[in-house]
């Protein structure tokens, strides 16, 4: 039964919110069952401030466990849920750290010469360092790209800024040690950190170290249609990741995992062949651009799988509707092949949108797929050639009126496209009386 339970995505997920309110409110818990004695002077709005302080800065240390890619807790939500999770409650808890110190200083404004970092105690310069490494680390965030800051050089400075904010926090509070000069109050923060701690080695050391044992090889790197390339990788010496079509991975190519410079890539192939990977990978940047270089027999590693945006959590649906744009065919060429592979016989719609006909990425691919699947493929050109007598233009309501089934909410919808396609999508399906737990969606954009 408790089996059971436990294998209920529900109750999964239900858990795990949980887990992370309790870890959040545990300060605010220690406050009311040892509230501070009425001799020591000091008044609700300090005590509060300081209750701000601690629930903020354990929601800092527990980011490190929702950027981890723990694989349940991925499994649970998906990547993008989890993400968008990340940085919500990132804003809230950067909120309450900055209002921590400024309720004190309006309470007490004595406190403000705490400011003056040449001669104020260390505990004071902590907070300090503390505050500007977590102001850094949002508005590189939030304004990444209009401070035109390059993902990589991001990544890595995103990491130090976080490790520092929550050092320098912690050892701010230690050096207050007003809450902390309890002994369990003690365990409870260091066994908060050393959390913090370990999940950052499990995700620098432990899990490259994973990798390395299972690496891949190139086999080919083949030109597509849309200025992508089919990169195929062969497990070499084990038997390769088990994934659900629609899955993704992360992709290290010709450098060690250690240096932490992957990339994230659809499957493109069927989950039923585990000895062939295939990823469509479109030319946009620096990593993406150097793909079609690569020569047969260099090493990858893979990270994965990831991603909740697949069929297979959908086995008891009467058919579904894929909708993409360009390169967001991945995922879904991954769906149709492996329901291929198993002979499904459900209808399926594909609605696709491309600039013009010759950039239809695995066109040919997809016209042969219609003999295997009860598949109706719609292409949407917005640059169509004059001979052209399909869709063109933008996928809106009134196309996807055109295609959907009249029973819209009897099949599943599975999105992957441009942010903006994608946002028109959801809002049109919404519109059709689509009910929002049938529609899914895969962001290529993290951040
Ligand atoms: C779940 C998921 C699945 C994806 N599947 C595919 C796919 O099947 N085919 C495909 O062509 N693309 C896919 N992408 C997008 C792909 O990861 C990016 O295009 C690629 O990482 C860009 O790297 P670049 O250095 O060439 O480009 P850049 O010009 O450096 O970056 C372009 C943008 O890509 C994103 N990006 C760059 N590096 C990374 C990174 N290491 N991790 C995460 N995001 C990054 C950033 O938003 C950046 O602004 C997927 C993305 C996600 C999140």
């Amino acid at each position: 039964m408790r089996s059971l339970l436990m294998r209920n995505p529900v109750v999964v997920g239900a858990s795990w919110i949980g887990a992370y309110l309790l870890i959040t409110v545990l300060p605010l818990l220690i406050l009311l069952l040892y509230p501070p004695t009425p001799t020591n002077g000091r008044g609700f709005w300090i005590e509060f401030s300081v209750a701000l302080g601690f629930v903020g800065l354990a929601m800092m240390a527990l980011q490190f466990a929702l950027t981890a890619r723990l694989n349940k807790v991925e499994a649970s939500y998906g990547i993008d849920l989890i993400l968008q999770f990340h940085r919500y409650i990132s804003l809230v808890a950067f909120i309450f750290i900055l209002v921590h110190p400024l309720m004190l200083f309006v309470t007490d404004p004595e406190t403000l010469q705490l400011l003056n970092v040449f001669e104020a105690p260390w505990r004071a310069r902590f907070a300090v360092l503390a505050t500007l490494a977590l102001i850094a680390l949002v508005a590189t965030s939030i304004w990444r790209q209009q401070l035109k800051i390059p993902y990589e050089p991001w990544r890595i400075a995103h990491g130090i800024l976080a490790v520092s904010a929550i050092g320098f926090g912690l050892a701010h509070a230690l050096g207050v040690s007003y809450y902390l000069s309890l002994f369990w109050k003690v365990v409870i923060w260091t066994g908060l950190a050393l959390t913090a701690l370990w999940l950052l080695i499990y995700v620098r050391l432990v899990k490259p170290w994973f990798m390395l044992r299972k690496p891949y090889l190139v086999e080919e790197v083949r030109p597509e249609r849309g200025n992508v390339w089919s990169l195929v990788l062969r497990p070499r010496g084990h038997e390769g990741i088990h994934f659900q079509p629609g899955q993704f991975a992360w992709i290290t190519l010709q450098i060690s995992p250690f240096r932490m410079r992957e990339h994230p890539f659809s499957m493109a192939s069927s989950a039923e062949d585990t000895e062939r990977l295939e990823f469509g990978i479109k030319a946009v940047g620096d990593f993406t651009n150097t793909v079609k270089d690569v020569p047969p027999g260099t090493k990858a590693f893979l990270d994965g799988p990831y991603g909740v945006f697949t069929t297979d959590r959908y086995e008891n649906t009467v058919g579904f509707v894929f909708i993409a744009g360009g390169i967001g065919i991945t995922p879904i060429m991954s769906m149709l092949v492996t329901l291929a592979e198993r002979k499904d016989d459900r209808p399926l719609i594909l609605i696709y949108a491309n600039k013009t006909w010759e950039d239809v990425t695995y066109r040919e691919e997809i016209e042969d797929l219609k003999e295997k699947l009860d598949l109706q493929v719609v292409h949407v050109l917005r640059e169509p050639p004059e001979d052209w007598s399909g869709e063109t233009g933008y996928v809106d309501k009134e196309m996807l009126k055109r295609y959907i089934p009249k029973r819209a909410a009897t099949r599943n919808y599975f999105i992957c496209a441009v942010p903006k396609m994608m946002d028109q999508v959801e809002k049109a399906l919404y519109e059709l009386e689509v009910p929002v737990t049938h529609v899914h969606m895969e962001h290529y954009n993290l951040v």
